[in-house]
């Protein structure tokens, strides 16, 4: 182990958080074949922890473990699942900061935004604890005569969960608690690049009083641990976020037993700035938008569209601001960290080529930092012309394409001429357009003067191939119930 691991490990307060093993039927478990796989830090490249890699049994085994937990589980008082998230709910925020550091570890994000990772994680878990609770089915009356007739919501049975490296925490708890509460048993997969966060939540899951084989998390390969789960006629429903191309294939795997199916998948998210728009105020959240997760976010915003008359001022305080932009380790809580692995810092490095080839201009950034390989500086792209890969491709990095436009109808238009509907960003103070481009936009999401729209109570999710299902508010718990009609004869 590195000098960083060791002090990584020094850093965290609570040691036993800090686990390299799958959890299944409420244990720990090592591959049986001895196999792992490295975690390493990206801000350094240093070695972190070699994490069970499982076999394609044992990860069927986790659902054996899930389905046997599933009658006593759904078989609690909502109340009683209640207190056991509730519990780890308390844990989660008892030990934010040892989960903040972990995730920094991991994921190389800046620590302030892993600690407002790990409120928002606790956040879905506090929410469905309380959600668990109410009736959350509209009654019907009676189309009988001589018949009284209920709908009643049951929970699904097993349900499988994939969740990907930009939120190690969130995503998983935003499926997790949402499954839980509804009365369903889950066997997890994290991404390989962070698994150590989702274990660590494993522990506090134990720690919180979670039943043996409620909550299974399975580390190892996607391509061995996942396809035992899209064939398992035992899993009823598989929730997944990622990108849309391993969206499409988790599709067609489960296809042939019919799961339900709740993706969260790719964005590719338009800012639009009209004239009249606060230009500080659309500047500032624009960066926000753009930077947040170092820009490894599916709601990061991927094109930036300015009316013309505003076009040349907005560039030159976009720049300005993306200039004073920190670039730093993940501990010493910069405005951006690091990028995830080599893949992504070649996706920046050829968006930018292209684009430039395509007769954008290069404002400021435009190649890799000093701080290290997978430093990539914060970068500015201005003309960029809507046939460059930037504008249909999701960068899912720190670089800012900004293009003008002359009108409602045509920025519509190029906002809508996309495969990904997940969120977008409008900038205006005039009602009425605020409204009409509200509608017109074909996004699941719409946030309008500002960048934060998510949390706990609202639904998140998108249309077109951004993804299937709502996660978070009662959509998310019932996205994991099925319906179940009874028509009981007076006679
Ligand atoms: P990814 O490559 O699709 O991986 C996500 C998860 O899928 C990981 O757990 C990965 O496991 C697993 N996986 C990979 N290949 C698989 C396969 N063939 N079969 C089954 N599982 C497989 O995505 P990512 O690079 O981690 O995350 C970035 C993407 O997620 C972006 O497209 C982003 O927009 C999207 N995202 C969407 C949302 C949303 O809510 N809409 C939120 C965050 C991120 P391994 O790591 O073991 O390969």
């Amino acid at each position: 182990m590195s000098d960083t691991a060791i002090s990584a490990r020094r850093d965290i307060t609570d040691k036993r958080l800090l686990r390299s093993f799958s959890y299944i039927g409420g244990k720990w478990c090592a591959a049986a074949s001895g196999e792992t796989f490295a975690v390493t830090d990206p801000a350094s490249g240093d070695f972190l922890a070699d994490v069970a890699s499982l076999s394609a049994e044992e990860s069927a085994g986790a659902v054996e473990a899930a389905q046997a937990a599933f009658a006593e589980w759904s078989g609690l008082l909502p109340q009683q699942r209640s207190e056991i998230l509730r519990r780890w709910f308390d844990l989660m925020i008892a030990h934010k900061e040892d989960l903040a550091r972990i995730m920094v570890l991991e994921q190389g994000k800046p620590l302030s935004e892993a600690r407002g990772e790990i409120d928002y994680a606790a956040a879905f878990v506090e929410y469905y604890a309380e959600e668990s609770k109410r009736p959350n089915i509209e009654g019907v009356t009676s189309h009988l005569p001589d018949a009284e007739v209920e709908l009643w919501l049951e929970p699904m049975g097993v349900v499988a969960l994939i969740t990907p490296w930009n939120f190690p925490a969130a995503m998983l708890t935003r499926k997790a608690a949402a499954a839980l509460a509804a009365g369903c048993t889950v066997v997890a997969h994290p991404a390989s690049e962070t698994p150590l966060s989702a274990i660590a939540l494993a522990e506090l899951a134990e720690r919180a009083g979670m039943p043996a084989g409620v909550f299974n998390i399975v580390t190892g390969r996607a391509s061995t641990v996942v396809p035992p789960w899209t064939s398992s006629a035992r899993v009823r429903a598989l929730s997944f976020t990622g990108s849309t191309e391993v969206g499409r294939i988790l599709y067609r795997d489960s296809a042939a037993t019919i799961k339900k199916l709740v993706l969260e998948l790719g964005g590719h998210a338009p800012v639009i700035v009209f004239k009249g728009a606060d230009l500080d105020e659309a500047v500032a959240e624009t960066i926000k938008a753009k930077f947040a997760t170092s820009g490894q976010d599916c709601l990061g915003a991927n094109r930036i569209y300015v009316e013309r008359p505003i076009y040349a001022e907005f560039c030159a305080k976009f720049t300005e601001a993306t200039r004073a932009l920190t670039l730093g380790r993940g501990m010493d809580d910069p405005d951006i960290g690091p990028l995830m692995n080599e893949n992504a810092v070649m996706k920046q490095e050829a968006h930018v080529a292209d684009a430039l080839e395509k007769g954008a201009t290069l404002a400021c950034g435009g190649k890799r930092h000093a701080l290290g390989p997978l430093f990539y500086e914060p970068t500015v792209l201005a003309d960029v012309p809507d046939n460059a890969a930037i504008m249909r491709e999701e960068t899912f990095g720190p670089v800012a394409p900004i293009t003008p436009f002359d009108s409602e109808e045509e920025v519509i238009a190029r906002a809508n001429d996309t495969e990904y509907g997940l969120v977008a960003y409008v900038h205006s103070m005039d009602p009425r357009r605020i409204y009409r481009v509200s509608r017109a936009l074909q996004y699941g999401m719409v946030a309008v003067n500002r960048t934060k729209v998510t949390g706990a109570p609202i639904p998140f999710g998108g249309t077109k191939q951004s993804g299937l299902g709502r996660e978070g508010a009662r959509l998310g718990m019932q996205e994991f119930m099925e319906i179940k009609y009874v028509c009981r004869d007076w006679a």
